[in-house]
């Protein structure tokens, strides 16, 4: 049995899109999941400390046979291939890879959040998901679109489309 995921990519370092179209190759051959579809991808102000680069953002459709904490454990290892290192919070990255949503589940414990904690309150989350399912809902019913509407806004700017690379 396969579930629906939603995964948001953002990267501000190291040639930003570049990182997020290897990154989508590399969701698409984590084992037991296909990619379905890829949004746009959006420049937007950083979260947290404005000292740094804007933000690329995106999110992806996948269908997964992994469970929600191996999906984790795939793309914690995608981010460490890109070079993520941790040292600030909300801080500059190669590579982040947030579970957005996973099917109609809902986890909170230690390691995992879902739907992710902030989904509600970020632009660059909530409009690439609207581009990949304009209908689509949180577990407790909310319309992401409608949430969209009520988001504050962070100054999105949608870029031109990026050649994924092969393989
Ligand atoms: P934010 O979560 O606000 O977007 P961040 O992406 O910068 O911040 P990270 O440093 O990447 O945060 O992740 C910190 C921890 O969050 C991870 O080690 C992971 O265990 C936990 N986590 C909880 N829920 C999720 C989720 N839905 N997706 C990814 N990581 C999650
Ligand atoms: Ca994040
Ligand atoms: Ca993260």
């Amino acid at each position: 049995m396969t579930v629906s995921a939603y995964i948001g990519l953002g990267s501000n370092l190291a040639e930003p899109a570049a990182q997020l179209a290897r990154a989508v190759s590399e969701l698409a051959g984590l084992p037991g999941t296909t990619l379905v579809a890829q949004s746009p991808f959006y420049a937007s102000r950083p979260v947290g400390p404005q000292d740094q680069p804007d933000f690329v953002n995106g999110a992806v459709h996948l269908h997964t046979s992994l469970s929600p904490h191996e999906l984790l454990d795939g793309l914690q290892a995608i981010e460490q291939a890109h070079g993520r290192e941790r040292l600030q919070h909300w801080g500059p990255r190669t590579l982040d890879l947030d579970l957005l949503l996973f099917g109609e589940t809902t986890i909170a414990d230690l390691r995992l959040k879902v739907p992710h904690a902030e989904l509600p309150n970020r632009d660059f989350v909530l409009q690439p998901l609207l581009d990949l399912s304009p209908g689509l809902t949180l577990p407790d019913g909310r319309s992401v679109a409608e949430l969209r509407r009520l988001c504050p806004d962070n100054n999105l700017r949608k870029l031109p489309p990026v050649a994924r690379p092969l393989g």
